[in-house]
């Protein structure tokens, strides 16, 4: 007789009684489900602590434990097992351009909708800490899906561009804060609350948006909030089903940022064509689109010719974003690295007791903490940069160093997590392959490593305040040690003695990105941390490879803070 049940968790719920002990299951890991993702990482709790932030420790609380539920963990799994689908036309050939979710999309952009993850520095009575809050939660959902993050994020970040312009901020910041999910198809104005998405990136040009072809005609004279007819495309416009769009076209004074809603103001369906869905290697629950613009009706954000400085403050709302994203990618394998390493036997013992597994888990956890260390401090800098220009001028050159230096550490470090699971880290019901196939999306779009490196060439060169600010925060954590302090100075050195900082760009970017790495662990006050950091990146006794501590490190230690304490 044997007898299997199945919870609504079906890829992760098991309960055999066989009665063949062959077929019993044993030395598997329990699921980890209904665990609070907020409570099971303490450097997150203390990064927010640190940061003078403790008073939303309870907020993020309630929500880490939400999102660790089993029922929102299982969204995440049929999000991406059952992917959006374009409908270009109607039964009748008459075109309709929706997408369609499956319900579990929804209730992921639901929770995070009615927490304000959307909205929450926008908001009238938005707390001082709106956007560590907001980051921080988004870690942790991230954590469970990753691909509703991108319209959320969006819809966060399109806010100071429509600020440019009054009265299409006046209009369009009311519905944003809702706190309210409506994903049907109708005008702005007869919904409940609304998302906003962006199209830069054209055929010809991504990086250099410059070179968009897509042309604007204002109609009865234009200017800021007026009236435009625009003709053209996007090779890339990520969420496609929201209620309107930032975009970059040729105006008569040059490239300029507009806003295109999905109905015209009089009711209209307004032609943004939706031409096919990218087939991308991660980020699968999420819609990405290729558009077409045919005499669309647009208003003009901010001023002619003025389209890059316009949209540049979106672009540096995302790029916190994918700081966030890469950094909850991070935790996330890891997290399931250490759980299953906790529970696996192999050679007489758990996998965590062994020496070597435990230089692996141990590495991938500095890397990780350092991660969100970033995360926490550039989060932070967004909260104050508006009443202090210290940390204004600090986010400039931080924003770039972060985005570069998160984002490109999440790969390997999600790979060598999913070798932690052996063979079932391969297989699609864990979700390991998820992880992996996300990891390295944020480090290509809003800049690519490249693009990134050369803005922040830019900052040093045109915006010299940005790297006073950058070392004076340093400078106030390098006292407590050599290796920190030599690092310090090895990274301002690298800014000036180059003869060639373009091709040098990404050189300094890593220098100050472990400078700056390690002052925020003396910050964090963790000399575990810290004497592991200053060993393996600093002082480099490290291989090519993760699991390549030097012994004299508290290895155990470090390792078992990976394990989610349940
Ligand atoms: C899943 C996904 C969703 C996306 N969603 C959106 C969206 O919603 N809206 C949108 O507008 N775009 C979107 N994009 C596009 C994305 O932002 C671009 O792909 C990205 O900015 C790079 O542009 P590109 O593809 O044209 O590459 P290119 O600009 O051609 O760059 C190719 C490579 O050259 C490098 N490079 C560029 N300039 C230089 C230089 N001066 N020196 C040295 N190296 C350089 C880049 O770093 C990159 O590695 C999305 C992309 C993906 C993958």
């Amino acid at each position: 007789m044997w007898l299997i049940r199945r919870g609504n968790l079906s890829t992760l719920t098991r309960e055999y009684d066989l009665g063949m002990k062959s077929l019993e299951v044993h030395n598997q890991p329990p699921p980890l489900v209904d665990y609070n993702l907020f409570r099971t990482d303490p450097v997150l709790e203390s990064a927010v602590v640190n940061e003078g932030a403790g008073s939303v420790t309870e907020t993020l609380d309630l929500f880490g434990a939400r999102v660790g539920t089993a029922e929102v963990i299982e969204w995440g799994y049929l999000a991406n097992r059952n992917i959006p689908i374009l409908h270009t036309h109607d039964q009748y050939g008459s075109r309709i351009d929706q997408v369609e979710f499956h319900p579990a999309w929804h209730s992921l952009m639901d929770l995070a909708i009615t927490h304000g993850l959307h909205s929450l520095p926008w908001e009238g009575d938005a707390s001082e800490f709106a956007h560590t809050t907001r980051i921080a939660q988004m870690y942790m959902s991230s954590q469970i899906e990753a691909g509703h993050f991108c319209p959320i994020s969006m819809t966060t970040s399109v806010v100071p561009s429509l600020q440019m312009t009054e009265s299409v901020a006046d209009l369009w910041l009311p519905r944003i804060t809702t706190r309210s999910y409506d994903p049907t198809f109708r005008p702005a104005d007869k919904k409940s609350g609304v998302l906003l998405g962006m199209g830069m990136t054209e055929k010809q040009g991504g990086s250099d948006v410059r070179a968009n072809t897509t042309e604007a005609f204002p109609v009865n004279g234009g200017g800021p909030g007026g009236e435009y007819r625009i003709t053209g495309h996007k090779w890339f416009v990520s969420a496609p089903m929201c209620d309107a769009f930032l975009i970059l076209a040729q105006a008569p004074g040059g490239l300029s940022c507009f806003l295109l809603p999905r109905w015209t103001p009089d009711g209209q369906v307004n032609t943004l064509r939706l031409m096919r869905l990218k087939d991308k290697v991660g980020n699968r629950s999420n819609a990405s689109s290729e558009i077409e613009f045919e005499d669309t009706y647009g208003e003009l954000v901010g001023y002619e010719g003025r389209g890059i400085p316009t949209i540049i403050e979106m672009v540096n709302g995302t790029r916190l974003d994918c700081t966030m994203a890469g950094a909850s990618l991070m935790r996330q394998s890891l997290t399931q690295a250490a759980w299953h390493v906790k529970y696996r036997h192999a050679f007489g013992s758990a996998l965590i007791d062994k020496p070597l597994m435990q230089n692996v888990i141990a590495d991938l956890e500095v890397e990780t903490e350092v991660a969100t260390l970033m995360m926490m401090r550039l989060a932070v800098a967004f909260d104050r940069a508006a009443v202090d220009p210290q940390e204004a001028a600090f986010k400039r050159i931080a924003l770039p160093i972060a985005k570069y230096w998160v984002t490109k550490q999440t790969t390997p470090v999600v790979r060598e997590a999913m070798e932690c699971l052996g063979g079932n880290g391969y297989i699609e019901e864990s979700m390991m392959p998820r992880l992996f196939r996300e990891s390295p999306v944020n480090a290509i779009w809003e800049g690519s490593g490249n693009v990134i490196a050369l803005d922040l060439l830019r900052a040093v060169t045109r915006e010299p305040d940005s790297v006073k600010a950058f070392f004076v925060d340093l400078e106030e954590f390098d006292d407590a040690n050599a290796d920190v302090r030599a690092a310090v100075q090895r990274a301002k050195d690298s800014l000036y003695n180059t003869s060639d900082p373009e091709a040098e760009a990404r050189m300094m970017v890593e220098l100050l990105a472990k400078a700056w790495a390690a002052t925020l662990i003396v910050r964090h006050g963790d000399q575990d941390l810290l004497d592991a950091y200053s060993s393996s990146r600093l002082r480099g006794h490290h291989g090519s490879h993760f699991g390549t501590l030097a012994t004299d490190l508290p290895i155990e230690s470090l390792a078992r803070r990976a394990i989610p304490a349940l």
